[in-house]
């Protein structure tokens, strides 16, 4: 495994940050499995977790206007360092006013042990959570959470409270890994929690 320090990537026309290889689930589609990277970076195994310090540094290299939106992505869950996003995206909005979107598997309330949907208001103006299956025995078989099956209804509840806090919250599966009757359901679970459904690219 190839290691490095890419704290900041790009992919398309968005800056995506990278601060945790660690993760609460261990998808059996997890990408990681078999690449290093994603976007124009050469590894996203990350030879230490980034402080502060370092993201901040790294920005230097990404001027505010070479990009359009800063996403929290990664190689791992962003929540694990959720009070690290929180002081990054502060530090981001007041100095380059950017767009901020976290891409998360929605299992940051049981990885922090508390409810973290308030905290991201005025910092957070997306949120894309991986639904992936409508049903909760299918999905903890497709993401192994160390959480067990209580990670499906704990990342429902978290879509629902992050839309009083965030104004787009999106939950999303990917496109030939489920049939048409399980998208119908993903986006009737969608509509009855008030959120986006979308549909994403498969990526092998
Ligand atoms: S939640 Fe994301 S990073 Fe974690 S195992 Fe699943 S696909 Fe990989």
């Amino acid at each position: 495994m190839n290691k490095g320090m890419t704290i900041l990537y790009r992919v398309h026309n968005n800056l995506y940050v990278n601060l945790t290889n660690r993760c609460s689930s261990a998808c059996v589609f997890c990408l990681r499995q078999n690449h290093d990277t994603v976007g124009d970076s050469d590894t996203l195994w990350l030879e230490h977790e980034p402080t502060y310090e370092e993201v901040i540094e790294a920005f230097k290299d990404f001027p505010s206007d070479s990009y359009d939106e800063l996403v929290f992505c990664g190689y791992g869950e962003p929540t694990i360092r959720f009070d690290l996003i929180k002081d990054v995206a502060g530090y981001v909005k007041k100095n380059f006013g950017k767009k901020i979107r976290l891409n998360t598997n929605g299992q940051g309330n049981l990885i922090n042990e508390r409810n973290i949907e308030a905290e991201m208001e005025g910092l957070i103006d997306t949120v894309s959570i991986s639904l992936n299956n409508p049903d909760p025995v299918k999905y903890q078989e497709l993401v192994k959470s160390r959480f067990g099956v209580q990670a499906f209804d704990a990342m429902l509840s978290f879509a629902r409270e992050a839309k009083k806090y965030v104004p787009n919250v999106v939950l999303s599966t990917v496109a030939t890994t489920i049939t048409k009757e399980e998208e119908e359901r993903c986006a009737a679970i969608c509509e009855e929690l008030g959120v986006t459904y979308r549909i994403r690219a498969y990526e092998s």
